[in-house]
């Protein structure tokens, strides 16, 4: 089978200097909270403009973090997408907080900040855009609404490394920018791995307390915390990637457009807004034929994957919220209908070829 992605190849073209970076940790004999984590909170922070960068134990670290230094727990509410991977409301939930769910825009299947305006009540405390498949969210609009009311934002970037918007990061909108470096992502670690970036200083402080068991150091301990620690043979993997982060975006974003070229009069291909930079974590194309093109790209020995089929209000983790079918038409419309081909930064242009003519063929034949 084609894979998804193909994460071989791209170690075969950085092994050496992964081999020599692992080495030098090893030989350090520092494997947690060392130079290599602090170096990339470094990179971090210039990258994004942001005051404070912290790297945590993963991307659902980083948002459950993020929510309880934020200050939300129970009482509050937290708008968000139910189209997402399930740790986004995960770590709205570890806090008691209680995830409203918002229907998402057609087109970017972003939170639709029209909708999003319409749920907010006396509780709710914060909003959490997730920026889907790559693409950034609406955070003009995002941000306004906040701003007229008081609401935190809280960015989930787990799949947005290096998105932008008029030239502004995802992550750097907001109170916080939560990123996470599980292997897969388009920055991605060699085990679990994740970052928050963060505006405030106070909040960074009390983020560096919680992921390390509420202590600021030498044994006192402020709070109750966690182990939540990016240690240094990951950050150092995620430094030899750094460097390549934007090459292997750009990749991403020609492998995609050369996709759409071949395939956009056949299905809906992803939709990149006026100003926004998608850096393509995942290639979505959309049809009500979704099922019958799966099928025959397989029998082709082609990969493709559906992100996500279905939509949280569905789940019966969140049964005790009390959605139910019909809640999220535009998310249940396109749970049905979106599937993810092969993507990432070494696939061949011959392959691009290949999958999108299967998929003329399955749609023709
Ligand atoms: C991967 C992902 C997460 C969780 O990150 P982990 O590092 O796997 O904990 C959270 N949100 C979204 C949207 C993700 O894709």
């Amino acid at each position: 089978m084609k894979p998804m992605l193909d994460l071989k190849k791209q170690y075969a073209g950085i092994k050496d200097e992964i081999l020599a970076m692992t080495s030098e940790i090893f030989e350090s004999a520092h494997y947690v909270l060392g130079k290599k984590g602090a170096e990339l909170e470094e990179n971090f922070k210039a990258f994004h403009g942001m005051k404070e960068a912290i790297g945590v134990a993963s991307g659902t670290d980083a948002l459950h973090l993020a929510v309880r230094a934020l200050g939300l727990g129970p009482g509050d509410e937290v708008i968000t997408t139910p189209f997402t991977f399930f740790a986004t409301v995960e770590a709205i939930m570890y806090v008691g907080a209680t995830p409203v769910l918002c229907d998402v825009d057609p087109d970017t299947y972003n939170i639709d900040p029209v909708a999003a305006e319409k749920l907010i009540t006396k509780k709710t405390k914060a909003i959490l855009p997730v920026h889907i498949f790559g693409n950034p969210a609406d955070m003009e609009k995002i941000t306004a609404l906040a701003a007229a009311h008081n609401l935190k934002i809280i960015e989930d970037c787990a799949q947005s490394i290096g998105a932008s918007l008029n030239g502004k990061m995802t992550g750097s909108f907001g109170d916080a920018g939560c990123f996470s470096f599980y292997p897969t992502k388009n920055l991605g670690a060699y085990g679990d791995g994740g970052m928050i970036i963060l505006r405030d200083g106070e909040v960074a402080d009390e983020v560096r307390k919680l992921r390390n068991h509420g202590s600021k150091g030498a044994y006192r301990h402020d709070c109750l915390g966690y182990n939540s620690r990016l240690d240094e043979i990951q950050a150092g993997v995620l430094l030899v990637k750094w460097k390549r982060l934007d090459e292997y975006n750009s990749k991403r974003r020609e492998n995609a457009a050369l996709y759409t070229q071949l395939m956009s009069d056949i299905v809906k291909c992803p939709t990149e807004r006026q100003g926004a930079r998608h850096v393509y974590h995942q290639y979505t194309i959309q049809s009500p034929k979704r099922d019958a093109i799966q099928a025959f790209l397989k029998e082709k020995g082609i990969s493709s994957v559906i992100y996500y089929p279905i939509a949280l209000h569905m789940q019966d983790a969140l049964k005790k919220i009390g959605y139910k079918e019909g809640d999220f038409p535009v998310v249940e419309k396109v749970s049905r209908e979106v599937l993810s081909l092969p993507m990432y930064p070494e696939l061949e242009k011959d392959d691009i070829r290949a999958t999108a003519e299967a998929v003329r063929q399955c749609l023709n034949g």
